[in-house]
């Protein structure tokens, strides 16, 4: 088949690569100049297994900041989906396909030799004894799901993290000795050569205008133009999704939120152990921040936004992450080399996300992946090429 694939993020780029595996004509079409630049640019890259519900539940969310009148009505229906059995269906979802994500992603680390600043292993802090009690049933939930995690306790968790600060309140930790974190730019970049290896033709600087729906679904790059036809087109266009699907007449049920993350450049150190942040990816649940390394630098990550605020920083969501490194890894504080960063992706009420056939004749979708976009990346993937392979619904 001819596919076309709109968006070159690290959805888009790992589905091109396994489309092309699978035998299909790839051409991927990008607005930006690269691989990677829209959300999959510097988000903390964490892949947890298993990780169904960030933070162990949704009351940690912070919603407070850029929140708008427009989007109550989301945060109603995702908090009357969260209570309802298709929640439970969607989290063990969610929950098996990261299992199998991460599983896919190191069966292609290993045979491609990618290098993507990969750390092995993450621990999400828990401050009150209550999140420790919920966290030996979390743990004992996922054992039967397969997933390897276990608590730590106090003592346990400072050992695991020597820079952490000593007089932060810890009361223990969840340790994924199974979940990496590393560098998705670099990730979707290495996925990208190795897809244009096997034949994927990238497009870049080549914005989709429109599509047309069909046995031969078209695209359109510019106003005017002769839309080019394929057998399939696949939307892996991330927050600008329902922009390209609205001229269809098409609506889904999808927010768009913006997060934050900062890159602080590390001091060299003589040994892994003697390291100023983790050296291990580190989420606090309970305050929705996230530490992860990347070789001498270490990215920290939270704060969200309702809805689409543009690019405009809102400086006390800014300010959270600088004071949340003093508060926990005090020797990584910044020095005014770090960068920041937000970026937009977007989520579906119950957290899980749409792959298969858009409902229009030839238009496919892999979209609404949240929070875990990467994490999910690589097996919403071949989920999606096994689909495309079958005869459409
Ligand atoms: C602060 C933050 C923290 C995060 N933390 C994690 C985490 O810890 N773990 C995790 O797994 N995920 C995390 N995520 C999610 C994740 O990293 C990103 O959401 C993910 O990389 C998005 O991948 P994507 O390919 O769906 O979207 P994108 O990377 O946004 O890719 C979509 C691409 O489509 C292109 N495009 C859109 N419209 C068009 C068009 N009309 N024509 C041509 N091209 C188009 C865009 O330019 C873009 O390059 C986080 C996100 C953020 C913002």
């Amino acid at each position: 088949m001819r596919v076309a694939v709109v968006g070159a993020g690290v959805v888009g780029v790992c589905s091109a690569f396994e489309l092309t595996l699978q035998g299909h004509e790839v051409e991927v079409f990008e607005r930006h100049s690269s691989a990677a630049e829209g959300a999959s640019f510097a988000s903390p890259g964490l892949l947890i297994p298993g990780w169904a519900s960030p933070g162990l539940a949704m009351h940690g969310r912070r919603m407070a900041a850029g929140f708008a009148l427009r989007n109550l009505s989301w945060v109603y229906q995702a908090r009357t989906a969260r209570r309802g059995a298709e929640q439970t269906l969607a989290d063990t979802q969610v929950r098996s396909l990261t299992v199998s994500s991460l599983k896919r992603l190191q069966e292609i680390e290993n045979k491609y030799e990618l290098d993507y600043e990969a750390s092995h292993g993450a621990l999400v802090l828990l401050h009150h004894p209550k999140e420790v009690v919920r966290a030996g049933l979390y743990a004992a939930d996922l054992a039967q799901a397969g997933v390897d995690c276990g608590v730590l306790d106090e003592a346990q968790t400072r050992a695991a993290t020597p820079a952490l600060h000593p007089e932060l309140k810890v009361h223990g930790s969840l340790f994924y000795p199974q979940a990496r974190s590393g560098h998705v730019r670099l990730f979707s970049q290495q996925m990208r050569a190795h897809a244009q290896r096997l034949g994927a033709r990238f497009h870049f600087k080549s914005e989709v205008t429109g599509l047309g729906a069909g046995s031969k679904p078209l695209v359109r790059l510019q106003h005017g133009s002769n839309p080019a036809a394929f057998d399939a087109v696949l939307i892996c266009a991330g927050a600008q999704t329902q922009k390209l699907l609205a001229p269809l007449g098409q609506h889904l049920a999808l927010q768009t939120f913006s997060s934050y993350s900062l890159t602080v450049p590390q001091r060299k150190q003589d040994s892994e152990q003697d390291t100023d942040g983790p050296s291990q990816a580190i989420w606090d649940a309970s305050k929705h921040i996230s530490y992860t390394p990347l070789g001498h630098r270490l990215r920290v990550s939270g704060g969200l936004e309702l809805g689409d605020f543009g690019p405009s920083i809102h400086e006390a969501l800014r300010d959270r992450l600088y004071k949340h490194i003093g508060e926990c890894f005090p020797r990584a504080t910044p020095t005014g080399q770090e960068q920041l960063w937000k970026g937009q992706y977007c989520a579906s009420f119950n957290g899980a996300p749409i792959i298969g056939p858009s409902g229009q004749a030839g238009i496919w979708l892999n979209v609404g992946h949240g929070m875990q976009s990467w994490a999910l990346a690589c097996g919403s993937a071949l989920v999606m090429a096994d689909m495309l392979a079958k005869p459409t619904p």
